[in-house]
């Protein structure tokens, strides 16, 4: 099993910053639209090699009422094909990997599910992780007692991401019945020891408490394709939700530099303004702008995708 990244938890830097680190806080508000400073990220790409990671559900899919209904918009899929085929890509989610692939559909990126404990390569770069093989019966035990728990309340849908769970809703009523829902998962969380919740867009994300995140995931694929240390590479890692904090960091924390994108409107009181990331973009449509400007300049300011690797890196 591969080794756990240490990486800092962005989740408890937000939720438990302190008084001294308020003014960094602060700093953090507000980020240049990476479209409007693409001339910025020219140069900070500088010929590097890119490679893409991309959350799914808010940054390539709009979020909608039904999570089983996320689809990418028409126009996504064909710049997202030719993103990959051209630079290194993975799709790093907090759905299953086997979900997120049933929507995005294209054979040669990599898949990182259930929040980065589930890792899968392309075809040609076989590569494979499992992080929580044996929490499987604590979730499904899990679900069991969060339906017992959570029956009486109208429209909640509990989502298994295989190695993670998601509470959605979505379609809750609002308040009282939210606010009920959110005490009840969060009381079930405070007798179970072996279990973190993290909010989201109207969800709640239950993991195994193993030192792993999207930010892992991030930094193992890298490793996997012996990109990690290399000064050529240039990582940049698009999301924008609170779990993608933990990315954002690891694109910081790089000795070679590397870029964190929120995705974000102006105003999401879903979410807590603070990011580390370093630009940001409104929407699943700037996304895909900000992909299609990446293609037409591939070759000009970026060097080209890193030839397959052999299957270093597998850990199953
Ligand atoms: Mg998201």
């Amino acid at each position: 099993m591969a080794t756990a990244m240490t990486a800092p938890a962005a989740g408890a830097m937000v939720e438990g910053r302190s008084s001294s680190s308020r003014d960094d806080a602060a700093a953090r508000l507000h980020k240049d639209n990476a479209i409007e400073h693409w001339a910025k990220i020219k140069s900070l790409m500088d010929k590097k090699q890119v490679v893409l990671f991309l959350d799914y559900d808010g940054t390539l899919s709009p979020i909608v009422d039904q999570p089983d209904k996320a689809f990418m918009k028409e126009g996504m899929r064909p710049v997202l094909a030719q993103a990959a085929s051209v630079f290194t890509t993975a799709i790093v989610t907090g759905r299953s990997k086997d979900k997120v692939y049933n929507f995005v559909g294209l054979d040669d990126v990599f898949y990182a599910g259930s929040h980065g404990l589930e890792i899968q390569g392309p075809l040609d770069r076989p590569v494979k992780c499992q992080m929580a093989e044996d929490m499987r019966p604590m979730l499904e035990a899990t679900t069991d007692t969060l339906h017992s728990l959570l029956g009486h309340i109208q429209g909640y849908e509990i989502e298994d991401n295989k190695f993670s769970l998601s509470v959605h809703y979505r379609q809750v009523p609002s308040p009282p019945h939210v606010e009920e829902l959110h005490n009840i998962v969060h009381e079930y969380v405070a007798t179970a020891p072996e279990i973190v919740v993290k909010a989201g867009k109207k969800v709640l994300e239950l993991r195994p408490k193993v030192d792993w995140h999207k930010g892992s995931a991030v930094n193992w694929i890298l490793d996997a394709l012996d990109l990690g240390n290399r000064s050529d590479v240039f990582p940049i890692y698009l999301g924008d939700d609170i779990t993608d904090e933990d990315a954002f960091v690891a694109m910081e924390t790089r000795a070679c530099g590397g870029m964190g994108i929120l995705v974000k409107e102006k105003f999401d009181p879903e979410r807590p303004p603070e990011t580390n990331a370093s630009f940001s973009l409104r929407n699943p449509d700037e996304v895909q702008t900000f992909l299609a400007t990446l293609v037409s300049h591939a070759g000009t300011v970026t060097s080209a995708k890193a030839p397959p690797a052999t299957a270093a890196g597998d850990t199953s």
